[in-house]
């Protein structure tokens, strides 16, 4: 199954306006002819719009770090599917920072899923294990329950508009990656939970990242795992060369 490998850069709550738009403008420059990657910058809310006129005509799109389950409202402080869908085609969901910092739970993740998905917005469903939950074996039980949850109300036609980003907690910004063993082995157990979920013809149609300390001089070998097709990636994605690095690894492994 030809999977297009999607790189997606969070740069969570950092960067000032001119910065967002300076990293904006080289990750660009160092990707301008890597048409046979995705790439996709996650900036905050409030710079959203000028990165989308920065990167417009680049093939690169801007995704959001999160959205809310109703399309308008009285929900202050929150922003709805429909207010991003003009400007960003993706948003992430389940970030562990929202899991465990923030306290969102699986059901608001499935909520947000299917608004989004209302909202022609596609999702990067971001899963993953604490280290305790590795230390106790449960890895593959928590990646199940959250995956099962977050796709609740998926159906079979929404699965093309899903990317999956395993992330175990343990690797996110700790400098520590997962082993290319730990991301395939888990990448794999994505993929079958999956064909469980839906059937095996969509869960190999359907790109799964790895994500957790992605940078230039480790993205060959993790991208170079059967089952992971792309990453999503935090800190090396506020540096255009670090980034434009790891872009270009995974453009190596498709020519
Ligand atoms: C992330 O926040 O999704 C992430 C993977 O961060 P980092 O690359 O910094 O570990």
């Amino acid at each position: 199954m030809n999977r297009r490998p999607i790189i997606a850069g969070n740069w969570k709550m950092n960067t000032s306006l001119d910065e967002a738009l300076a990293l904006a403008r080289g990750v660009r420059e160092q990707t301008e002819s890597v048409d046979s990657i995705e790439r996709v910058l996650i900036p905050p809310f409030p710079w959203i719009l000028a990165v989308h006129g920065e990167v417009s005509g680049s093939g690169i799109t801007v995704g959001a770090q999160n959205c809310y389950m109703e399309q308008s409202g009285a929900f202050t402080g929150e922003v709805s599917p429909a207010m991003l869908a003009p400007h960003c085609s993706y948003v992430v969901l389940g970030h562990s920072e929202r899991r465990h910092v923030l306290g969102e739970t699986d059901d608001q993740v499935a909520a947000k899923v299917t608004a989004a998905h209302s909202s022609g917005l596609s999702v990067i469903l971001c899963v993953g294990e604490t280290l305790e939950e590795r230390e106790a074996g449960r890895a593959e039980q928590i990646v199940s329950q959250q995956l099962r949850a977050g796709l609740g109300n998926v159906s079979w036609g929404m699965t093309q508009s899903i990317v999956i980003a395993y992330e175990p907690v343990w690797a996110i910004g700790t400098g520590v990656a997962a082993s290319t063993q730990d991301a395939q082995d888990m990448a794999a157990f994505v993929r079958s939970t999956l064909a469980n979920v839906f059937d095996q013809k969509t869960a190999n149609s359907v790109r799964i990242q790895y994500g957790g300390s992605v940078k230039g001089d480790n993205a060959a070998e993790l991208l170079g795992c059967p089952d992971v097709d792309g990453a999503l990636v935090g800190g090396a994605s506020l540096n255009a060369d670090d980034f434009g690095e790891i872009i270009r690894a995974a453009a190596a492994q498709v020519n």
